[in-house]
């Protein structure tokens, strides 16, 4: 059974790094707020290539606290690709914001071109979600940010060390959002998440939402959250992080493989811009045959998930902003199309040509 991720996997690569670090941690008698978050805040700012990072609770406490913090609420809009995931959209309600969905271009991620159409005199800001760990145009989207004074979030929980052009994704916006949910590229074992940002005044406010409120024990400043990233999250991501880049690199060289081998023309395979590269946090092919082809794979034993097979939009959470099928018809098509083969760390070659065989051998 090949299944579509497999954390156990990823684990063994390095298993002796990360018991002991769990066993030190577990030893220090120090569990919430300590040496762990202060070194990991620190390497991961200088790996993302930002001055400050902020660690929380996880990747939809980043999203909410960065829309609550730069004081986006109601009868404000935000743009947002209208196939994002649920999580995003859910970060920009929290304080009763609206969203303003903007269909996908070719390469799965917001249509730049789309976005200045979408923008109205309530628009304050544009999360830019770089889906499946390739980068959104930046370009475009820092320039309309700048055109029409708009703040500007990255979600970049799906794309931990990809770039656009010469940087890290997470260094464009006023904020950017990460989620270290198991699965994703610098995933924990168990919920996490940070901030990263330039801007020291914002970086502080999100560690005392974090805390209560509270940079003093029980002198509260403002009403918060109970969001941190505990030290054994914390020491687990420090040993994580030092193999990054060669987990980011297996999971491309995967990739080569599904791009040069997988030939099948019911198969579109994925695109990556110009100026992108990709983590391939998952690897989206699109089909019109989608579900007998996940019927198919399953037949031989070979797991595949959906990425996302309800637009927010459609969602039943989102039924008050009054949104029909139809809409938006682009993220409508990729929600019955796309499928997201196996791609993991520590898959093996048999593995990865038992995938490439059968999908060419689907008819
Ligand atoms: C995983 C994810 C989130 C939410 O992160 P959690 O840590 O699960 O709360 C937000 N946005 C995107 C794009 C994600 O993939």
């Amino acid at each position: 059974m090949i299944m579509p991720n497999n954390l156990l996997r990823q684990f063994s690569l390095h298993s002796h790094e990360y018991e002991g670090k769990a066993v030190e941690v577990l030893r220090s008698g120090w569990y919430i707020m300590g040496r762990e978050l202060e070194a990991f805040e620190k390497e991961w700012a200088e790996y993302i290539g930002s001055k400050y990072c902020v660690g929380l609770a996880n990747g939809l406490d980043a999203l909410k606290i960065s829309f609550h913090l730069l004081d986006i609420k109601k009868g404000d809009e935000v743009i947002v690709c209208a196939n994002a995931y649920i999580a995003c959209v859910m970060g920009i309600t929290v304080d009763g914001a609206t969203p303003v969905f903007v269909e996908p271009d070719e390469y799965d991620n917001i249509d730049a071109d789309k976005i200045e159409e979408a923008i109205t005199p309530k628009t304050k800001a544009i999360l830019a979600v770089h889906l499946y760990g390739q980068s959104c145009d930046m370009t475009k989207i820092m320039d309309l940010a700048k055109k029409y004074n708009l703040k500007v979030v990255e979600d970049c929980a799906q794309s931990h060390g990809n770039h656009w052009k010469d940087k890290k994704v997470g260094t464009f916006g006023d904020v950017a959002c990460f989620s270290f949910y198991p699965s994703k590229g610098c995933g924990a074992f168990g919920d996490g998440g940070c901030i990263t940002t330039d801007d020291e005044t914002l970086a502080k406010k999100f560690r005392v939402f974090r805390n209560y409120g509270s940079e003093k024990r029980y002198y509260n400043q403002v009403i918060g959250s109970n969001s941190r990233l505990d030290e054994i999250q914390a020491g687990l991501l420090r040993v994580k992080l030092k193999h990054l880049d060669e987990l980011n690199a297996e999971r491309c060289r995967i990739a080569d493989r599904y791009l040069k081998e997988i030939k099948n023309p019911l198969i579109t395979l994925p695109k990556i811009r110009p100026n992108a590269d990709s983590t391939w946090h998952q690897f989206v092919i699109h089909t019109g045959k989608r579900d007998e082809l996940q019927k198919y794979l399953s037949d031989r034993e070979i797991g595949t998930l959906i990425h996302y097979p309800i637009p927010p939009h459609l969602s039943e959470a989102y039924a008050y902003l009054g949104k029909k099928a139809g809409d938006y018809p682009i993220t409508e098509r990729n929600a019955q199309e796309v499928l997201s083969l196996p791609m993991y760390n520590g898959m093996t070659e048999d593995e990865q040509t038992l995938v490439i065989n059968a999908i060419n051998e689907f008819v």
